[in-house]
């Protein structure tokens, strides 16, 4: 699958569920209306359309949600795509996790051919941990971690860089992911989706993150990817790395590799733009794959240039759907 634009498209994330058990701030409002069951695609329809897309050349898909780990038997899902990457039809299968549930899967998760995961945290302070998440009980996600890391899981903890925040607790990410050996990525707030909040005051450039990090720590810039849009630089001190994902302030489209299928099985060819192709239609129209292949072309076909975050006190969210929609 090539674009318009001659890049490759090879990585897939897949919101299995617009679902979650925790309200962070900066992505939900308190109050979400989620989506009727008959809307949402069953395991077997998801697993198939995974199929379409691997045959179409993906060599990387990502569970994402709303939070993966809700949706029910999500694990038979997750075993039969972790075939794709036993047989070499698939490079890997990964998953991005609020880690609530981790502690009950993680063993699991491993067994079925994923050797790396994304969990989110944005603070080590159980107060504040729950005052983002709204619901979240810090011991819990830890206890999650932890299990993921004795399972053989290589663990990148996801920070959203918060104002006012967390701003305080990034020296302490950066020395906690040091001494249990994980990665650690930052990523600045997106303006997607109502949430009831002025997101100027949650945003915080992760220019001054970095530069922050600097007066502790010796940062070198290095050209380690893992197909998403983070750059690293290695810790000296440490030995890890930490990942910057800045949509707001780089535009990281050029490099664009990937497209994002919601669990209604709406496909979305860029984050930040509203435009998207309907496959569950044809998902069900036929038994045969036909239908949903000619719908991926040519959605692929029309995949945007690039995304068009802006962060303003008066501008409206770039997208009315919530990442938790899409998949972050
Ligand atoms: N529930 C899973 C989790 O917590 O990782 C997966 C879905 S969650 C939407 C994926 C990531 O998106 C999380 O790291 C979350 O912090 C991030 N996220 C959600 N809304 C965001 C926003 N408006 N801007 C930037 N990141 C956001």
């Amino acid at each position: 699958m090539i674009d318009p634009f001659g890049r490759a498209i090879s990585y897939l994330r897949v919101s299995v569920t617009d679902r979650c058990d925790l309200r962070c701030v900066y992505c939900m409002g308190e109050d979400m209306h989620f989506l009727p069951k008959a809307e949402i695609l069953s395991l077997e329809e998801l697993e198939r359309l995974c199929g379409a897309f691997v045959r179409f050349g993906v060599r990387k898909i990502r569970l994402t949600g709303g939070e993966p780990l809700v949706r029910r038997n999500v694990m038979s899902l997750v075993a039969n795509l972790g075939k794709l990457v036993k047989s070499g039809d698939l490079d890997e299968l990964t998953l991005t996790t609020n880690a609530t549930q981790l502690a009950k899967h993680a063993e699991g998760l491993a067994q079925a051919g994923i050797r790396r995961i994304n969990i989110s945290l944005d603070s080590l302070n159980p107060e504040r941990f729950q005052a983002i998440t709204r619901w979240g009980r810090l011991d819990q996600v830890i206890e999650g971690i932890m299990a993921a890391k004795a399972a053989g899981l290589a663990v990148k903890i996801n920070t959203v860089a918060l104002k006012e925040g967390n701003e305080d607790e990034h020296d302490r990410l950066v020395e906690w992911c040091g001494e249990h050996g994980f990665d650690l990525t930052f990523i600045e707030t997106m303006p997607m989706g109502e949430i009831h909040a002025d997101r100027t005051e949650q945003y915080l450039p992760l220019s001054l993150v970095r530069s922050r990090l600097e007066n502790r720590w010796t940062l070198t810039d290095i050209d380690y990817r893992t197909g998403g849009p983070a750059t690293y630089v290695k810790v000296a001190e440490t030995g890890r790395r930490i990942g910057f994902i800045t949509p707001l302030t780089h535009n990281f489209c050029e490099s664009c590799n990937r497209v994002r299928v919601t669990c209604t099985g709406t496909l979305f060819m860029c984050l930040g733009q509203e435009d998207a192709a309907d496959l569950r239609t044809p998902l069900r129209a036929s038994e045969s794959d036909h239908l949903l292949e000619s719908a991926i072309t040519e959605a692929i076909s029309r995949k945007p240039k690039g995304h068009d975050f802006i962060i303003d006190r008066n501008a409206h969210p770039a997208v009315g759907r919530h990442m938790s929609v899409t998949g972050g």
